[in-house]
C-alpha cells in the first residue's frame, strides 16, 4: 500500500507539487474522522446524578420513576410494592409524583402483579374518561333542558304578546266599526232631517190601502193606475214635496189633482169630491190636496192613481213604483 502511494503514477500528466498547507484552510486538529454524528459536540451522555440523590432503576418496564399516577393506581402501587418506601400517603393526590423506592429496595413485581398494575391504571384512566364523558353529557343534558325550558317560555311569552295585540286590534277595529255606524247613524239623521226640511220625504197619498182594481187591461182598454176604495171625503195627500199642475174637472177623471214632485214624477188623483189646492200651489209631504168621490167616470166612491214618472202621458203600474218609495204594506 505505501508503497503504491510512494511511487509517482506515470499516467500524472503534471510532476507533484510538494503539499504545503493552505493558506486559508487551518490544519485539523482531531486526526481521524469523528466516529459518531455527536462526537463533536461536548454533552455528556449521560446525566450526572443530583447529589444527595440515589439513582433509580425502573422497576416496572416502561414506568419511568417520575411517571405520574391516579391515586388509585399510586396506592395498587403501594400495595403491590410490598415494602416499597413511598412518600406519605396524605401528600398523595391526583397526579402526585410518586418517587420510586430507590434502587437499593429494588422489587421484584412478577409479571401478573406488573400486568395487575397495568390493568389497574387503564381501568382507572377509563373510569375517569367515563366519569368526565357522563359530566360533560350531563352538563349538556341540562343546558339543552333549560334550552326547552327557556324556548317553551319564550314561546308562551310570545303567544300572550299576540294574544293581546289581536285583542286590542279586535277592540280597536269593534270601537272604530261603531264610530263608522254610530257616524252612519248620525248621517243617515241629519238626511232625514234635510229631507224633512227640503220635503224630500215621501207618505201615502191616503191613509189606508184598499186597493180595488189594478192597473192593466181592464172592460176592454188599459186601466192606467190604481183604484183604491175609499168613502167619500176621505183625506189625500200630496206625496213629496212638489207643484200643481192641475186642479180642477175634467171629463171622465171627474175631479181631478195633478202634482208634480221634486222628482219629476207627476202624480194623478181623480173622482175626487173636493179639491184643496190651485194649479201653481207648491205642496209638502203629507198636505192635504182633496178628498175621495165618486165624480166623473166612476161607480163608486174610490181614488184613482196615477203615476206618470217623467211628466207627460205616459202612466206606470203604480203598485211597484209605490213599492220602491216605501210607501206599501
Ligand atoms: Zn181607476
Amino acid at each position: 500500500m505505501g508503497d503504491l502511494l510512494a511511487v509517482p503514477s506515470p499516467a500524472v500528466p503534471f510532476p507533484a507539487v510538494p503539499s504545503r498547507p493552505h493558506p486559508e484552510v487551518r490544519p485539523v486538529s482531531h486526526p481521524a474522522p469523528p466516529t459518531s454524528r455527536y462526537a463533536g459536540r461536548h454533552r455528556a451522555s449521560r446525566r450526572a446524578p443530583l447529589p444527595g440523590r440515589v439513582p433509580s432503576a425502573p422497576l416496572v418496564p416502561g414506568l419511568r420513576a417520575s411517571s405520574r399516577l391516579p391515586r388509585a393506581t399510586a396506592a395498587a402501587f403501594v400495595l403491590a410494592a410490598a415494602g416499597a418506601t413511598v412518600g406519605p400517603s396524605g401528600a398523595l393526590g391526583p397526579g402526585s409524583e410518586v418517587q420510586a423506592a430507590p434502587a437499593s429496595t429494588a422489587l421484584d413485581l412478577s409479571a401478573e402483579q406488573q400486568f395487575a398494575v397495568r390493568s389497574e391504571a387503564a381501568a382507572e384512566a377509563a373510569a375517569l374518561t367515563d366519569l368526565a364523558q357522563r359530566r360533560q353529557a350531563s352538563a349538556m343534558q341540562t343546558a339543552a333542558l333549560q334550552g326547552r325550558v327557556e324556548a317553551k317560555q319564550r314561546a308562551a311569552r310570545d303567544a300572550k304578546r299576540k294574544a293581546a295585540a289581536a285583542r286590542a286590534k279586535k277592540e280597536a277595529a269593534a270601537k272604530a266599526a261603531a264610530k263608522k255606524a254610530a257616524a252612519a247613524k248620525a248621517a243617515a239623521a241629519k238626511a232625514r232631517v234635510k229631507a224633512a226640511r227640503e220635503g224630500k220625504r215621501w207618505v201615502r197619498p191616503i191613509a189606508r190601502w184598499n186597493i180595488t182594481s189594478g192597473y192593466g187591461w181592464r172592460w176592454g182598454k188599459t186601466h192606467d193606475g190604481l183604484d183604491v176604495g175609499a168613502s167619500t171625503g176621505t183625506p189625500l195627500y200630496a206625496m213629496s214635496r212638489g207643484t200643481v199642475l192641475k186642479a180642477g174637472y175634467f171629463p171622465s177623471f171627474g175631479n181631478k189633482v195633478e202634482i208634480r214632485y221634486w222628482d219629476g214624477t207627476v202624480s194623478w188623483y181623480a173622482h175626487l169630491s173636493r179639491i184643496s189646492v190651485s194649479p201653481g200651489e207648491r205642496v209638502m209631504p203629507g198636505e192635504v190636496v182633496g178628498a175621495v168621490g165618486n165624480t166623473g167616470n166612476s161607480f163608486g166612491s174610490h181614488l184613482h192613481l196615477e203615476i206618470h214618472p217623467t211628466g207627460g202621458d205616459n202612466p206606470v203600474n203604480p203598485y211597484p213604483w209605490l213599492k220602491r218609495k216605501g210607501l206599501l204594506g
